[in-house]
């Protein structure tokens, strides 16, 4: 086991010697330190287990020590017992109102000291214990989250994330009346690919085309896997116009991309639905004409983006 560190912060030579002495005769590894600027400096490179804060020091006193302690991030876990020779009970209170975790009047008893010291660092291990359990915990809700998010194969977000996100953005247009647009790509003729190059090379063609997406998109945008071979893009405050600038960026760099263990070119069909749109009120209705714009690109041909308000976008519907 490691030998506890203690800081003693003592500016009297004579008490600070017997002080030492018996933490280290206890089996304490000690550092010293005569007044509160190098009492600080010591917390910040020594990272010490516990401190013991003389209340009368020359300069920075114990207390604006012990609230310089308990406003820092790094050093306000360390427990901090005050010493002093004054007993009066309002200096004790103010002691432990900024924060000292105990207090000790000197001179002190060296066997009330080592109690203290040692109930001081049990709490102590106690609460780091506590913290980094709850660190952990924290980790596996943010890798539940991430996993409850993320679709597993390629990375991006899953079906249920973007329902989820689609609605917030359906009601921030609504309420602000601001633009925005759902674009739907689908892979051509993938069912080939699969057929041609086997299975696993589909998934990696689903992998790159989804790495391409992400490199075409803004932080801001959501970029998810709707199922198979079937991408959606949210484009916040993005018409329909603009949007199909967007989904054309991306069919270019798919189409001129060189996908692994393809030998063919590969191409995608988008459909672009938006905001405003007088005839859409909810987002199950604006997927809808995301979906019928997408059909109107397959049987135009395919590798092509096709638009329309939802009015439009029906008529051509059979
Ligand atoms: P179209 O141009 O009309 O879109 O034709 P398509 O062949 O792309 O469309 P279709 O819907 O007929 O076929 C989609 C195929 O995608 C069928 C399915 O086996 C395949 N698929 C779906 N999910 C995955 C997957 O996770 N990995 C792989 N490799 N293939 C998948
Ligand atoms: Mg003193
Ligand atoms: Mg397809
Ligand atoms: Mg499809």
């Amino acid at each position: 086991m490691t030998k506890a560190k203690v800081l003693l912060v003592e500016d009297d030579p004579i008490q600070a010697k017997e002080t030492e002495d018996l933490l280290i005769n206890t089996g304490y590894e000690v550092l010293l330190a005569r007044d509160g600027i190098n009492a600080i400096k010591l917390v910040k490179s020594m990272k010490p287990d516990i401190i013991l804060l003389d209340l009368i020091l020359p300069g920075l006193g114990g207390y604006e020590v012990c609230r310089w302690l308990k406003l820092d991030e790094t050093a306000k876990a360390i427990p901090v017992i005050m010493l002093t020779v004054k007993k009066d009970l309002a200096e004790k209170i103010s002691g432990l109102q900024i924060g000292a975790d105990d207090y000790l009047p000197k001179p002190y008893n060296a066997l009330e000291l080592n109690a203290r010291i040692y109930a001081c660092l049990r709490t102590k291990a106690i609460q780091d214990e506590l913290r980094e359990k709850n660190r952990q915990l924290e980790e596996l809700l943010d890798k539940v989250n991430f996993m409850a998010a993320t679709d597993s194969l390629t990375g991006l977000f899953n079906r249920r994330k973007l329902q989820e996100n689609l609605s917030i953005e359906f009601e921030r247009a609504k309420r602000y009346k601001i633009p925005f647009s759902l674009v739907m790509l689908d892979i051509d003729y993938f069912k080939k690919i699969n057929d041609d190059f086997g299975h696993g090379t589909g998934d990696s063609v689903l992998k790159e085309v989804a790495d391409i997406i992400l490199k075409s998109v803004r932080e801001i945008d959501t970029a998810a896997r709707f199922g198979g071979e079937e991408f959606i893009i949210i484009l916040p405050n993005t018409d329909r116009k603009s949007a199909v600038i967007v989904a054309d960026r991306m069919r270019e760099s798919l189409a001129g991309h060189v996908f692994t263990g393809v030998t063919r070119k590969i191409t995608a069909s988008v459909g672009i639905s938006g905001m405003p749109d007088a005839e859409i009120v909810n987002e199950d209705l604006l997927l809808r004409c995301a979906d019928m714009a997408l059909y109107r690109a397959k049987q135009n041909g395919r590798d092509r983006t096709e638009t329309g308000t939802c009015a439009e976008l029906v008529k051509d519907f059979p």
